[in-house]
């Protein structure tokens, strides 16, 4: 049996993510291969190539692939299906729209989040909002699941692998690439930085004055609650939860967030959690290690200048 992972990156290099859905796939102690796909994907596919218990790289380099539309990836998931007995992806917005349709096609389950993997075809995932651990078993005989990246550790690297390039499938005529807006920040990335600051609701106009200089002092990526992102204080891809990004980061400081279970299942997993909160009653104190009942106007501005 071997096992097929969706790499993502983001057309320079390989997300952490990658590396930590291919420690996911050792569970099954079977060869790993990596599918690769994109344009102009050098770089990429090197980087792919040297990662420790891959054994394997396909390569689907074409210009219809440059924007990966999930309609695209799924047809060529499916292409490579008949070899493969589990078809894996970190858990990303991307995996999250390609991959149910490839396990509709296959007409087997969609198990997704995975957060364990306690026997090859037995699986832990969160679910009310990471309320409940669920214990599901797929007898299918494709496994398609999508892993969540922060729960396994990152593979480093090893020696190089073959590179394989595959013909990408036809282009589907279905959907169409019209046009992406992406956000440029010297920021870390939110779903793999080592420190995070996220801001809430009563930040309101201040969010970016109040959170960047500290979030600058401490090399940090910035996160936000849904709250403060449907309020327009903060733009969408910062939203931290169950709807936004899962992050697990060394450090995570919450200035003015209530603690919703929606927001708690995307950051709990943090090794350290820091909240400062006008509400002792606030439910981020009982997953916090470090709380703060203060006026985060207050409380931030000091912290940053005492960091100086
Ligand atoms: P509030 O709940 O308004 O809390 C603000 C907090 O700030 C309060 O605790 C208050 O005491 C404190 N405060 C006020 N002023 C100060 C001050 N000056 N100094 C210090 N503290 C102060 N939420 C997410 O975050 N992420 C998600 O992915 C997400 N997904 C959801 C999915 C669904 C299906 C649903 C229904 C909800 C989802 N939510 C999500 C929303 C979630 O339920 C909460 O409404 C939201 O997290 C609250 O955001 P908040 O903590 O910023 O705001």
């Amino acid at each position: 049996m071997s096992v097929l992972i969706l790499a993502e990156h983001d057309g320079k290099q390989i997300k952490k993510a990658t590396r930590q859905a291919v420690t996911a796939a050792a569970a099954w102690n079977a060869p790993v291969h990596l599918v690769v796909l994109g344009h102009g994907l050098q770089a990429v596919t090197a980087e792919a190539a040297a990662i420790a218990g891959v054994s394997e790289v396909i390569c689907v380099d074409a210009p219809a692939l440059a924007h990966a539309l999930a309609e695209d990836v799924a047809a060529l998931l499916l292409d490579l299906a008949p070899k493969y007995q589990v078809i894996l992806a970190p858990h990303s917005a991307a995996a999250k729209n390609a991959l149910p349709r490839v396990a509709a096609l296959l007409d087997v389950a969609m198990i997704s989040d995975v957060v364990r993997i306690s026997a090859p075809a037995t699986y832990i995932r969160p679910t009310y909002a990471g309320s409940v651990l669920t214990t599901v078993e797929s007898s299918d005989a494709v496994q398609v699941l999508t892993v969540r990246a922060t729960s396994f550790d990152a593979a480093g690297n090893g020696p190089a692998v073959n590179i394989v390039d595959h013909a990408a499938p036809a282009a589907q005529s279905q959907a169409r690439f019209v046009s992406a807006t992406h956000t440029v920040s010297d920021r870390p990335e939110l779903a793999s930085a080592r420190v995070v600051v996220t801001g809430g609701r009563p930040l309101e106009t201040r969010f970016d004055a109040i959170l960047n200089p500290l979030a600058a002092k401490l090399g940090a990526a910035i996160g936000a609650t849904r709250a403060a992102v449907d309020a327009g204080y903060a733009p969408n891809d910062l939203q931290v939860g169950q709807t936004g990004t899962v992050v697990a980061p060394e450090l995570y400081i919450a200035a003015g967030v209530s603690g919703a279970a929606q927001h708690l299942a995307g950051m709990k997993d943090s090794k350290v959690i820091v909240a400062i909160n006008l509400d002792p009653d606030a439910a981020i104190f009982q997953v916090a290690d470090f709380g703060l009942v203060a006026d985060l106007f207050e409380a931030v501005p000091a912290l940053t200048a005492a960091l100086a």
